[in-house]
């Protein structure tokens, strides 16, 4: 059956960008339009020409883009002519494929915001429309709070999208702008814009306030619109924008979807979807959502003994999709609530044979347990739950030993008078028969410790160089004079692999410098270090 084309936009760049706390430099932009246009999505809207330095950059040349790199501004302001208007003429003038309007389709927005009458602001669609087509470009019109509109007055709001169809955009999209609208109100208001707009020329654009922008997009796609708007990871201000990275695998991986439509994302590289969505956290600085549908460490992660025992026999029985298919991985974690199947198929995963019987494959549990019990997660370090297993197996070598470290932390003035805080650190360390001392200065205790340990491993240095900590999460359990002090630490490699190593103890520099030992000792394992 030839299936239909459904188009994807992704606003990240522009949209995104209003994320608190997210703040694009032209580097990252180009970054993240790079992953974008490899993925295989249609539209990559790059910002906002004229509004600010970094975007007026970003269009000041062609970007050489698969996709149709598509730069975003106003409709001609009242009362002026197109020609009269500096921010039109500015985004005519942008390197883009495509320019995409936003215009006020709600009659009460048009006359409290804009301070114009119903007629000049159609008048300004038409216009604008025109203007751009004039210049060659392919024109998409953002139809503002179109849901909230079209209840407060239909007429109007399809009169807007009516005439910028007529004036030859390619697409309509209808935006929830406020993100209030429920799946059933913008099934049956996309229906109804498909009765004066041909659905092949309607897009949708939601945003996620009630948490359902992914269902609302695909509801607009049951209604017959065939473009489809989103940012990576569902970037976007207040509560985000519809997540492209569960659409796309809702979209090829759903069979209601998927046998009707086609997509510019192909198989091949729907797999590499988990690595795209971890690069925009990782240009971000940000740690991953972990229960991020598709994506997430954690979305395929079972935990009970029961559920485990069924997966390893066959995974589709708490599986709605194959990890694979999205380039995530099957999680059997390792934890108190674990049975025997979760240690197994977690051993057999890391490359351990073991005899389903072996003895010490009780002996780990047990030992898994009682760790749990004063505080260590297995569940959410894979890598010191290797590192204890294959010890217990009696294959980790002793690389090097750290004799002794010393930390300090002194506040003091400094030459120009402000008041600052720094830590260095002191370590011992034997490798062979060399004894090496390092010493480092950080930001904080863990920050020097971490610096003073990497910093000689003699003969293992090479091993470890491309050794990055991403993140550091510390969490007191217990609360009391009995607290201790949780510290995961994941860290990544040249070859962008991750793990996650783990520390419990009273001491938060004792707990840091365990989960710092697993890590660098885990990689030296990974690495097939000698001895
Ligand atoms: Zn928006």
């Amino acid at each position: 059956m030839l299936r239909e084309r459904l188009y994807l936009f992704d606003t990240t760049l522009r949209d995104g960008a209003q994320t608190n706390g997210v703040d694009f430099t032209l580097h990252d932009k180009l970054a993240v339009a790079a992953l974008l246009d490899d993925l295989g999505v249609d539209y990559v809207e790059g910002g906002y020409p004229g509004a600010n330095p970094t975007d007026t950059e970003l269009f000041a040349k062609d970007r050489g883009l698969r996709a149709t790199f598509t730069a975003f501004g106003m409709t001609r302001r009242p009362g002026r002519s197109a020609a009269n208007d500096p921010g039109l003429v500015a985004l005519l003038d942008a390197h883009a494929d495509a320019i995409c309007y936003v215009a006020k389709t709600w009659d009460y927005h048009v006359r409290v915001a804009l301070e114009t009458t119903l007629e000049d602001n159609l008048a300004s669609i038409r216009d604008s429309v025109r203007a751009a087509k004039a210049k060659g470009r392919e024109v998409l019109l953002d139809c503002e709070h179109f849901f909230d509109g079209y209840k407060a007055n239909p007429d109007y709001a399809l009169a807007c999208a009516k005439a910028a169809h007529q004036e030859g955009a390619r697409w309509v999209v209808l935006c929830d702008t406020n993100g209030g609208t429920l799946p059933h109100e913008v099934e049956a208001i996309v229906k109804a814009v498909t009765t004066v707009v041909p659905g092949d020329h309607v897009g949708i654009h939601a945003h996620n306030d009630t948490e359902q922008a992914v269902a609302n997009s695909l509801a607009a796609v049951r209604a017959g619109a065939r473009h489809v708007q989103g940012t990576l990871n569902g970037l976007g201000e207040r509560c985000g924008n519809a997540n492209l990275i569960s659409l796309i695998g809702n979209l090829k991986l759903k069979p209601e979807y998927s046998e009707r439509f086609e997509i510019g994302v192909t198989d091949d590289k729907l797999a590499h979807l988990t690595r795209v969505s971890r690069s925009l956290d990782e240009i971000l600085n940000r740690a991953s959502n972990r229960h991020a549908p598709y994506v997430g460490d954690s979305a395929f992660a079972t935990k009970a003994g029961i559920h485990a025992s069924a997966i390893v026999k066959d995974p589709a029985t708490y599986e709605h999709v194959r990890p694979e298919a999205v380039g995530n991985r099957r999680k059997l974690l390792v934890s108190d609530q674990a049975g025997r199947s979760n240690v197994l198929a977690e051993l057999e995963r890391v490359g351990i044979a073991i005899e389903r019987d072996d003895p010490r494959v009780a002996h780990l549990l047990d030992t898994v347990k009682e760790r749990e019990a004063v505080g260590y997660a297995y569940e959410a370090a894979d890598a010191s739950f290797e590192l204890l297993a294959r010890r217990m197996l009696g294959k980790v070598p002793q690389y090097f030993d750290v004799t002794r470290f010393d930390v300090n932390v002194e506040q003091r003035i400094n030459a120009v008078g402000e008041r600052v805080t720094v830590s260095m650190a002191v370590v011992k360390v034997t490798v062979g028969d060399d004894k090496l001392i390092s010493a480092a200065e950080g930001n904080g205790p863990v920050n020097a410790l971490d610096l003073a340990l990497r910093k000689d491993l003699g003969k293992y240095q090479t091993y470890i160089k491309g050794l990055n900590l991403t993140d550091y999460r510390v969490r007191i359990l217990n609360a009391g004079t009995e607290a201790v002090t949780r510290v995961l630490i994941e860290s990544e490699d040249e070859n962008g692999e991750r793990w996650t190593t783990i520390g419990v103890s009273p001491n938060i520099i004792d707990a840091s410098f365990q989960a710092l030992m697993d890590s660098i000792v885990y990689k030296l394992v990974k690495s097939g270090a000698p001895a």
